[in-house]
């Protein structure tokens, strides 16, 4: 049987698979670096620190199911994120708004009070990166490398919610982040999992969006408070993480390679981490 062909991991129906991306391969033209000798973005695993052009991706859906999660997610998020050439549209979108003042903080916003951002979209692109990351085994230049796992009944329920069968599942809830920075870091932290007590944290970033989504029977209020999906004012994050994700992205680098050139680079070219283990504080 040919590699391309298989069971679509979104409608579940037979048939010719295309390679999907875990994350947009859009994402992957700003982590180059034309000019420089090596113009492939800066890959960080566990064990080493290298440029590579190495991307996560395979056959995994079929043509109307990538056609679905381009439309109810992706095309949406590209359009309105990071760009190379100034703040993004949603971050003048937030700039321009005022925190929920239930919130002492001010990093706390509801999402519907903001024209330009459109939070249903926003949920459905981190869910279906981390639904992606979970449903299949990834690699990335031959090696294995270990995401997420939501666990069979959570990946069939976010099946189905991605697929416009079911609403977002009930035991789960999702924090959006957009970073408070003009320019965020130009980096791509790949999804982990984190098991707490009772329920498990799963996250990642993406050029200026960071995202949180939690899945468990019995949920603390600390944590459904700020989701996107479950309250009323549709909550998300207007925060500044850059410094952390920086702090974070240092000690990672201080393991291969001396940090200030790197970081230097990282910050002006692009970089791509695969950090084990990231707790970020959004408030
Ligand atoms: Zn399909």
């Amino acid at each position: 049987m040919p590699r391309d062909y298989g069971q679509c991991k979104l409608c579940l129906n037979e048939g010719k698979l295309l390679r999907s991306h875990l994350i947009p391969r859009a994402y992957y033209k700003f982590l180059r670096t034309p000019c420089a000798p090596d113009p492939n973005p800066i890959t960080a695993g566990a064990e080493v620190t290298r440029t590579s052009q190495d991307q996560l991706v395979q056959h995994l859906l079929c043509e109307a199911c990538e056609d679905l999660l381009n439309k109810h997610g992706e095309r949406w998020v590209l359009l309105n994120n990071y760009r190379l050439d100034g703040p993004s549209p949603m971050y003048r979108a937030l700039l321009a708004a005022t925190g929920d003042s239930k919130f002492r903080s001010g990093t706390v916003y509801s999402s519907l009070a903001i024209p330009g951002i459109d939070i249903e979209k926003l949920i459905y692109f981190g869910a279906s990166i981390i639904w992606r990351a979970s449903v299949a085994d990834w690699s990335m230049g031959g090696k294995p490398v270990r995401l997420v796992q939501l666990g069979k009944p959570y990946e069939e329920e976010f099946r189905q919610y991605l697929h416009g069968e079911a609403a977002f599942p009930r035991n789960a809830a999702i924090w959006v982040a957009v970073v408070r920075s003009e320019a965020p870091a130009p980096l791509i932290n790949f999804p982990v999992d984190e098991i707490k007590g009772k329920y498990h944290q799963h996250h990642f970033d993406v050029f200026g969006l960071s995202y949180f989504l939690y899945v468990g029977g019995s949920l603390p209020e600390e944590v459904t408070r700020h989701c996107a999906a479950r309250t009323p004012e549709r909550y998300m994050f207007f925060t500044d993480i850059g410094g952390i994700i920086d702090r974070k992205a240092a000690q990672f680098f201080n393991k291969s390679v001396p940090t200030p050139k790197l970081m230097d680079r990282a910050r002006k070219d692009g970089v791509v981490l695969v950090l084990n283990c990231v707790n970020t504080y959004l408030y």
